[in-house]
Order: C-alpha cells, then sequence, then structure tokens
C-alpha cells in the first residue's frame, strides 16, 4: 500500500505566538508548506493550482513583524498558510471551480471568508482539487483528474472538498476551506480523520463562492483540531451584507467559550441517538466505534436520550430532488457569454457545443435531474413534494432540540473506498452521502470528528448535530467526544 508521511503540526495559536515572538519565520514557514504542496501533489493530485507568490507575501510580513508594526497585535493568523476548496474565489487567481468549462478563469474579486482569514493574517497557498461545483462524494468527478487519499493512494479521500482534506492531511497548511451542500466537508473529513464543520446555513457568507444549490451551500473548513475550529469560526462567522441569507444572530468568540467551560458543565450536554441513522448498510465496524463511544460516555454519566426522526429516511430522495434542482437553474449563467470558452461566433451553438464539450458527466446527470424535476407536469410531483418533506424534516428536529442538545450519529456508511469503485454507479455514490444531507435539508450545523481507525487502518469519523446557530453547544459536545 502506498502511503506518505503525515507530519505533526502544532495548533494555529501556538504557532502565531512562535512567530509573533520571533521563534519562526513567516517566510520559512511558507517555504516549507509551498515544498510539501508541491512535492505531496504529485502524488495526491491535491491541488489544481499552487500559489508560489504566497512568498512575497511572507517577506512582507516579516518586514512589518521585524519592525513592530502595530497593526499585526490581534492578527490571529498571522503567518499561517492555509489552502481553499477551488470554488472559493480569490482576486487575481485562477479559479477553476474543479470544472473544465471554467479552466481559465480569472476571479475579479475575493469571497468574504477568505477575505476574513487574510484579514487575520493567514496566507493563501494552493487552490485545491474537489468535484465541479462540488457535485460528488469522492473527489472523482473533478475536470482534473481524482484526488488520492494520503493513507493509500489507491483511495479516495472522500469528496467533493477532496483536495482540501487530502492537502491538510498530508501537511500543507494549518486549514483549508471547503463547501458543503450535502456532506462534502464532512464525509472528508471523516475519511481522513480530520475534523470538518459545516456551520448553520447563514452562518457564514457565501459571497464569492461558486454556487451549486443555493439554500443548502454552507462554507465549512477543516482543521486538525478543535481549538483551530473554534478559532476559525470566530473569525469567519457573521452578518455580510454581501450575502443576504446571512444571519444577524449574534456571534461570540467560540475559543473563549470552549477555553473557559468546567469539566462539571460539560456534564449539561444531553445527546441525542435516533435509530434513522443506524440502518442496514452502515458498515459494522463504524457501528461499533460509536456504539462503544456512546456506552463509555453513559459510563461516564453524560445523559443520552432515545429520539426519533422518522421522515430522515426520506433525507437522501428529498435532497437528490432539491438539490439537482437548484443546480440546474444556477448552471444558466455558464452560457458561454457570461462565463466559459468560445467555440463559435453563434450564441445558440456556442452555448450547446461549450456545456456538450466541457461539462463534466456528472455537471450533465445534475442539469439533466434538475431540469426534470421542475419542468411543467412534473414540479408539484417532485419539486415541491420533496420541498414538503424537507418542512418536515425541519420540524423534527426542531422538536428534537427541545430534549436534546446535540445529536450523535455515524457520518458516513463506509471509511475511504477505493477510486473506480462507485464512480460508474451514481446510486452506490449517492447513498454515501444518506447521513450528512439531513443536516443541510434542516440548515443546522454539523461536525465529523475522527473516531478511531478500521481493520484496514483507515480513519471512521463520527458526527454531531445541533440546534440553529448553536456552534458553541457543537464545540463544547465535541469536546466532550475527543476527551473521553
Ligand atoms: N456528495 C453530495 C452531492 O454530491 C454533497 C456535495 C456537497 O456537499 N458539495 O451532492
Amino acid at each position: 500500500m502506498n502511503k506518505l508521511e503525515i507530519p505533526n503540526i502544532d495548533t494555529i495559536t501556538n504557532t502565531v505566538k512562535r512567530i509573533r515572538n520571533k521563534e519562526l519565520r513567516v517566510v520559512d514557514l511558507i517555504k516549507e508548506h509551498l515544498e510539501r504542496a508541491h512535492s505531496v501533489n504529485s502524488d495526491t493530485n491535491a491541488f489544481i493550482t499552487i500559489i508560489d507568490s504566497a512568498l512575497d507575501r511572507a517577506l512582507e510580513l516579516d518586514l512589518k513583524i521585524q519592525n513592530g508594526d502595530t497593526d499585526l497585535e490581534n492578527k490571529s493568523l498571522l503567518g499561517i498558510p492555509f489552502t481553499v476548496k477551488d470554488l472559493y474565489m480569490v482576486d487575481g487567481i485562477r479559479t477553476t471551480f474543479g470544472s473544465k468549462y471554467m479552466s481559465d478563469f480569472i476571479a475579479v474579486y475575493t469571497s468574504t471568508v477568505v477575505q476574513k482569514c487574510l484579514d487575520q493574517g493567514g496566507i493563501l497557498i494552493a487552490k485545491a482539487n474537489c468535484d465541479p461545483w462540488g457535485f460528488g462524494s469522492s473527489g472523482e468527478n473533478s475536470g482534473y483528474g481524482a484526488t488520492k487519499h494520503p493513507l493509500d493512494l489507491e483511495r479516495t479521500p472522500g469528496g467533493s472538498s477532496s483536495g482540501s482534506a487530502s492537502g491538510l492531511l498530508s501537511g500543507v497548511g494549518f486549514f483549508s476551506l471547503g463547501t458543503d451542500t450535502g456532506g462534502s466537508v464532512r464525509l472528508p473529513a471523516s475519511f481522513t480523520g480530520l475534523l470538518g464543520l459545516k456551520p448553520t446555513y447563514g452562518r457564514n457568507s457565501r459571497y464569492g463562492i461558486g454556487a451549486m444549490a443555493s439554500s443548502f451551500d454552507t462554507p465549512g473548513f477543516f482543521t486538525r483540531n478543535l481549538e483551530d475550529m473554534a478559532l476559525l469560526e470566530s473569525i469567519m462567522a457573521g452578518k455580510d451584507i454581501n450575502d443576504a441569507t446571512t444571519s444577524e444572530t449574534e456571534t461570540i468568540n467560540y475559543l473563549d467559550s470552549l477555553n473557559k467551560i468546567e469539566e462539571s458543565e460539560l456534564k449539561n450536554i444531553t445527546f441525542g441517538v435516533a435509530p434513522e441513522f443506524f440502518i442496514d448498510g452502515l458498515n459494522p465496524e463504524i457501528k461499533e466505534a460509536i456504539d462503544l463511544k456512546i456506552k463509555e460516555l453513559k459510563d461516564k454519566g453524560f445523559k443520552i436520550k432515545d429520539i426519533s426522526l422518522p421522515s430522515s429516511k426520506y433525507a437522501l430522495a428529498c435532497y437528490y430532488v432539491l438539490v439537482p434542482s437548484e443546480i440546474s437553474s444556477n448552471r444558466a449563467r455558464y452560457d458561454g457569454v457570461r462565463y466559459g470558452p468560445i467555440e463559435s461566433d453563434n450564441y445558440e451553438e456556442n452555448l450547446s457545443e461549450g456545456r456538450s464539450k466541457y461539462f463534466e458527466e456528472e455537471v450533465k446527470r445534475r442539469i439533466m435531474i434538475g431540469t426534470f424535476a421542475l419542468s411543467k407536469g412534473y414540479s408539484d410531483q417532485y419539486y415541491k413534494r420533496a420541498s414538503l418533506v424537507r418542512e418536515k424534516i425541519k420540524n423534527e428536529f426542531k422538536n428534537a432540540f427541545k430534549d436534546v442538545d446535540v445529536i450523535i450519529s455515524p457520518v458516513s456508511p463506509t471509511t475511504a473506498f477505493k477510486i473506480g469503485e462507485k464512480i460508474n454507479d451514481p446510486i452506490q455514490m449517492y447513498l454515501v452521502d444518506i447521513f450528512t444531507v439531513t443536516a443541510n435539508l434542516a440548515g443546522i450545523p454539523a461536525i465529523s470528528l475522527p473516531l478511531g481507525v478500521d481493520s484496514k487502518g483507515l480513519p471512521i469519523g463520527i458526527q454531531l448535530m445541533a440546534n440553529m446557530f448553536n456552534e458553541d453547544t457543537l464545540f463544547k459536545a465535541s469536546k466532550v467526544i475527543l476527551n473521553n
């Protein structure tokens, strides 16, 4: 089995301290991570674009640090290298959205959440490979080739944020931004043993991110530890005037809150377990690991309650009607005029030739499903019914959160599978999302945490879901899971 060396990397806060104390030069750190990005990329194909000019930014920062620039005092990501899924637009940088259709597109502005990281002193070093616009569960639909898993190069690291997870696990950057429309951060996090957060819908701005399904898309990210995650969500969360769906709900410093909580207070968290998430088809080793964790928590006096979310069994079907519908309408902008390659002087010819030639198979499939589900005579049967089911799911979760604070479930029915294993069977591929899509339908925050490995040494993930805008509770419950 071909695998890569996984380096040990410190927390963001500790590293920023070393930079501030001049124990570590930003330029050395960025050089190290850029070199690693180039070297792992030949094995994993995790990156579409590596931004070598990041070194210039590092030099500028070092100079400012040398000069004792007071502007840098509160920058919590000072000199920290990071990567983003190639769905995030960054001014002046090629942004392909994982599709050949957009292979030479240079973004003209920067997405809000990326800008927030840059404003805190973070340095962007690479754009990560992914399924086109996020359509996929394994990264294999990417127009730029499949991403490989650092622990076994024959396997997928999970998708659609495949390059983000693969790159971070192999030691590139301190965090990576992904997007989660139906599990694309949580699934690869579970396959790679990283932490992956899908915040509440509307908590983090979608401005400047290639749209997949606008009422589901959630900017999330991967980290190596919980502390980094709480720090980053404190930076990213909040209202954005450029995204009308972002919420005014107050944001807090999640890291402070996590650090301050007493052990005894953690005992007040009630965990819920719903049978709908422990169904046939769930890999027995994953089930065993989660059962064991629940038992350990019970033995230590944590509160565990049985709950029921009966409509969850319709979640996957409902998702695969609503999401392709939104996908198909969001593709309208790719018409060869506003975006896309020029294949002909004739508008219609250009539209159809460009799309036929450069859209990946899965992009075409989703447009077809969505167009069908929205078409006259069928939209009542499909789109409208699925919307009603979505409401039902939302309400069931709302009620469940009257009794429990977080819900425990698996992230995925399997651990990382082999590249090629499911790619020719879209239904098998869609089934991978069975435990993650529910949180996107409901709009609630969810996290994937590492929970050991299976008999092949492949990481297993556990999912926690909390009520709308309860990221704080989610992090605290994560602390319980990781420390007990
Ligand atoms: N795998 C899911 C899909 O293909 C989720 C994708 C995502 O979250 N971007 O739709």
